[in-house]
């Protein structure tokens, strides 16, 4: 089994992680997950609940997020734009040089998530 599920859109928010967010739990399990992804494990892209939203205050209402229409517009979008699948798995290099070539070098990334309420902190 992959170790580590990620959703789509939590691939962006990595590239941006500075040690803020929405709890001190929280920033906790982000910063283990971005030593952890350090190592370049094989990651799984997956809808729902992953690794980083168990320790999200806001909570998962029968494993999905109280704010599911707008996080799932955003995995859409980078799947989209990166042509990846839900359940592939990739190495986590690859999968952030992804993100890297086909969102954030194109300045695409206001477009995936512009409206998010982290969006001043996720400037390019
Ligand atoms: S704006 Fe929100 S969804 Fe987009 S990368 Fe930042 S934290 Fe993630």
């Amino acid at each position: 089994m992959c170790p580590f599920e990620l959703r789509p859109h939590h691939g962006l928010c990595l590239q941006f992680f500075r040690g803020e967010g929405y709890s001190p739990a929280f920033i906790e399990n982000m910063t283990a997950m971005v030593a952890a992804l350090s190592n370049n494990p094989q990651i799984k892209l997956v809808t729902g609940g992953d690794s980083i939203c168990s320790t999200c205050p806001n909570g998962l209402a029968d494993g999905k997020c109280t704010c599911d229409d707008k996080v799932l517009r955003y995995d859409e979008g980078v799947l989209a734009l990166c042509d990846l699948s839900y359940s592939q798995t990739l190495s986590w290099v690859d999968f952030s040089q992804k993100i890297h070539t086909e969102i954030l070098a194109k300045h695409l990334r206001q477009q995936v998530c512009g409206d998010c309420q982290w969006n001043h902190l996720c400037q390019e």
